[in-house]
């Protein structure tokens, strides 16, 4: 029976909410299409991992242990995944569209001689064929592609899909402890991490993020402030990230990232389509904008018209006096 076939890497023991979207699509289209399901996980097996598992009714799980995530290169990333499938027959191969994805899954395309479609926002699949939509030209278009008498290998554009969980009975997971992968390539010898650790609008339960109203980059001060008092990540609108008052990697929208937070709220944003687009998954949308005409309060859940300068302090002060009780 034909298969599609998750991967994943996982670092530090903390599956992202992009691996759980990449596991349970596959479990999805499979269970819809009548195929067979397997799950490849790169990582230093632990009970984190396999805790983080029981959420799926899963088929069948490899568990690649890593002796030292830092050892292993692009190539033998590739070769070890490539040896796990040898005796599969993949219709698809799904990889979440992060770094990891990006990297691995172009070598398997050439080596496998099947087509990789990247950055996918929907999958459908027959019997017949595999038609997968992509936006491209910076997200001026969505792409529909169809795959025909092929397999094919697809990276997901992360929060495009929802995450459905289901308790697991009895999961059977082979785990492969192999010393046979020298690594005689690239080999990583420290990863720098920048002095405030910032959290990414992807993994980020709250997101403050702030557009064309904050008026000056310094501004975005009392943004930083909110966001801090809240645990929450900073993001902005595409207009301020052209700017160059904040990086391109805070862009929330069409041409940005597409977030999922529970708590999103929108400072001096005026909720343009192309913004609306990448975060109007978030369960809790407030708007903050001084015009009430704005378009961002038909679809946030919380208003305030006022100015950012006097409610976004004043927010930051109150959450500050709750929290520090
Ligand atoms: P503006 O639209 O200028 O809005 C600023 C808002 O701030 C206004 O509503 C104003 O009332 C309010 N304001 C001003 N001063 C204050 C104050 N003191 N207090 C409170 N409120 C105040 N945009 C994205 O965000 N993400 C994308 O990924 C993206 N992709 C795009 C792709 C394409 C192909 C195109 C054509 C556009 C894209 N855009 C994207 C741009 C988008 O169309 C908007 O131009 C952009 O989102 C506007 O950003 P903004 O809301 O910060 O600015």
């Amino acid at each position: 029976m034909e298969e599609i076939i998750a991967i994943v890497e996982i670092k530090n023991n903390k599956f992202k909410n992009y691996d759980y979207e990449v596991i349970s699509k596959a479990r999805k289209i499979a269970k819809e299409n009548n195929l067979n399901n397997s799950t490849i996980i790169l990582a230093k097996n632990s009970d984190e991992i396999r805790a983080g598992l029981k959420h799926f009714q899963l088929e069948k799980v490899n568990i690649f242990n890593y002796k030292n995530e830092q050892e292993y290169d692009s190539k033998l990333k590739k070769e070890i995944i490539l040896e796990i499938i040898k005796e599969n027959n993949p219709k698809i191969i799904l990889f979440p569209g992060n770094v990891f994805g990006k990297d691995i899954a172009p070598r398997l395309s050439a080596k496998l001689d099947i087509p990789l479609l990247t950055d996918c926002v929907e999958i459908e699949c027959t019997d017949q064929d595999i038609s997968i939509t992509r936006p491209i030209f910076t997200g001026k278009i969505l792409q529909k592609n169809k795959i025909l008498n092929s397999g094919c290998i697809i990276t997901i554009k992360p929060n495009s899909f929802s995450i459905e969980k289901e308790k697991s009975s009895g999961l059977e997971i082979n785990i492969i402890d192999e010393n046979q992968y020298e690594n005689k390539g690239i080999k990583l010898i420290e990863i720098k991490k920048p002095e405030i650790e910032k959290i990414d609008v992807l993994d980020a339960d709250i997101i403050v993020s702030g557009g064309r109203g904050l008026q000056d980059p310094d501004k975005f001060n009392i943004i930083e402030e909110l966001a801090k008092v809240l645990g929450a990540a900073t993001g902005a609108s595409r207009a301020v990230v052209d700017a160059g008052w904040r990086p391109y990697s805070e862009q929330v929208g069409q041409t940005g990232k597409i977030v999922s937070p529970k708590l999103y709220i929108a400072c001096g944003i005026s909720g343009a389509v192309q913004h609306q687009v990448g975060m109007i998954n978030s369960d809790i949308i407030v708007a903050i904008n001084k015009d009430p005409n704005a378009p961002i309060f038909k679809f946030a859940d919380y208003g305030i018209i006022g100015d950012v300068f006097d409610i976004v302090p004043a927010l930051t002060n109150e959450f500050k006096n709750i929290l520090d009780k």
